[in-house]
Formats: structure tokens, sequence, C-alpha cells
């Protein structure tokens, strides 16, 4: 798959999954736009990549519009930035709730706005891939924001999928099982709890951040021009297990 030419927006490109797509497309020959929010990420990533970079706290619904609107113009989109809480259902905060809905769900919706109008204006075709979470589909203990956040983002990308392949905009999602990256850190370092998780993934192992890059870079090339709406999982068999 080759993106040489193709100017593409990833947003959580600083670190762990983002940063893996970010690099592999930049290897591919594209020009990455990094949206995200520490500004030390963005400095080696440009060091990396000649990437250009946008600092932004994607929990700042004006603050999201006007950084996507710098992006622009772009070929095609990865909204990949997330974050979560661990919180038992019962301890879940109001607070931890809406923050986590307003980065995973409703900041995607609003970068792909931006990037949607400008693609349609020009009359171009484009292809978005938004990052969910196995957790979209399934309940997972202390992830009640995080799992419904996720399953918001799955409607959004559906509607999108919808209303904008007419246009020449297709919209997938991805769905990682546990992958090794910071946030990962910070949900699954129980041990226990880990393990648990393994052994229903019948690959034995849990992803890598470039296991998900290239499903990512396939749904976003043109080898995938007949995929719209798809919820894909990278989860090592997870959902069938
Ligand atoms: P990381 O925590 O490793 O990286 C997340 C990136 O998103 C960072 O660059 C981070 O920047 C950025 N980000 C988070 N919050 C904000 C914000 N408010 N404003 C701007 N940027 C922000 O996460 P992963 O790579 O693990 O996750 C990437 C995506 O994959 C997420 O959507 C996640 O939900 C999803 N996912 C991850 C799984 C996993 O096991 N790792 C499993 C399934 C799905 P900063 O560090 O500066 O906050």
């Amino acid at each position: 798959m080759d993106f040489t030419g193709k100017r593409v927006v990833v947003t959580g490109a600083g670190k762990g999954i983002g940063r893996a797509t970010a690099l592999m497309l930049a290897r591919r020959g594209a020009k990455v736009v990094a949206l995200t929010r520490s500004a030390a990420d963005l400095e080696t990533l440009e060091q990396e990549t000649g990437c250009e970079s946008i600092a932004v706290d994607l929990a700042d619904a004006e603050a999201t519009r006007a950084a996507a609107r710098r992006a622009m113009p772009a070929d095609l989109l990865v909204n990949c930035a997330g974050t979560t809480e661990l919180q038992s259902f019962l301890d879940t905060t109001v607070e931890a709730f809406d923050l986590l809905h307003a980065v995973n769900t409703r900041a995607p919706m609003i970068v792909a706005q931006e990037y949607a109008r400008d693609r349609i204006a020009k009359g171009a075709k484009g292809a978005v891939v938004n990052v969910s979470s196995v957790a979209a589909f399934v309940g997972i203990p202390d992830h009640t924001a995080y799992c419904a956040s996720k399953a918001g983002l799955d409607g959004v990308t559906r509607v999108m999928a919808k209303e904008l392949a007419p246009q020449g905009i297709r919209v997938n999602g991805v769905h990682p099982t546990v992958t090794l990256t910071p946030m990962a850190v910070k949900a699954w370092s129980d041990p226990v709890k880990a393990a648990g998780m393994m052994t229903r993934i019948p690959v034995g192992r849990f992803a890598e951040p470039d296991d998900v890059a290239e499903v990512i870079l396939f749904l976003l090339s043109d080898e995938s021009a007949m995929v719209n709406g798809l919820s894909m999982p990278v989860d090592g068999g997870y959902m069938i297990a």
C-alpha cells in the first residue's frame, strides 16, 4: 500500500497506535498531519517523519474544531486519539463519563465533519478510519464510560458510512483488543486481569501497535474500495472465543 502524495490527518499520533500509524504512513510516502496533546510527542514525531504538528486538547470541542480546520485539506483521516478511566460501574463519575465521551466519541465526529465538508466541497473522494475497541462489543468490568464511548463512536461510524459513501467517502472502524501501548499499561497492568483477557485470545498474545496500524492503512487504501461501514476486530479471535 503506497500513500505517496497523500496528506493524512492522524489524531492521537503522539503515542501508541496513533504514533505507529503515523510512522507507517510516513514510511509509505504520506504527509502526516499529527493532531495530539503533548508538545514533546509532536516534536519527536516531527523530527522522525517531517510531519505537520497541531497541539490540541480534544476534550475541548471548540479547540478541536479550530484544530481540525487548520489541519485541512486532507486526503484521508484516522481518528485514533482516545483515553480511559478505570472505575467500577457504581463508582463511575459523571466527570469521567463526560470526558471519555468528549475525547472518544465527540472529537472524532467534529474532526470528521471538518474533513468531510472539505472533501465534499472539492468533489474529492476520501476514507476515514475511526479507532474503536472490542470494548464497544462487550462489557469489560471497570470500563463503563469507555465501553459506552466506543459503542457511541460505532454509532457515529455507521451513520457516517451511510451518509458519506454516496459522496465518495468510505468510513470504517477498527476494534483492537489489548494493544501494548501506554494506555494498555494503564488499563491492564493487573496481571490477574491481563491473564484472564489473554486466555480469551486464540492467537495467544496481545496486539502490537503495528498489528493495528496495518489494518488501519488497509482500510484507508484503495485496496479496500468496496469496504464501508465495517467494524473490524483486530483481536486475534477474541470476539469468537
Ligand atoms: P495511548 O494512550 O498510547 O495514546 C493515545 C494518544 O491519544 C496519545 O498521543 C494521547 O496524547 C492522545 N490523546 C488522548 N487524549 C487526548 C486529548 N484529550 N487531546 C488530544 N490528544 C489526546 O493510547 P493507545 O494508542 O493505546 O490507543 C489509541 C486508540 O486505540 C484509542 O482510541 C484507544 O481507545 C484505542 N484502543 C486501544 C487499545 C489498547 O489496548 N491500547 C485497545 C482498543 C482500543 P497524550 O498522551 O498527550 O494525552
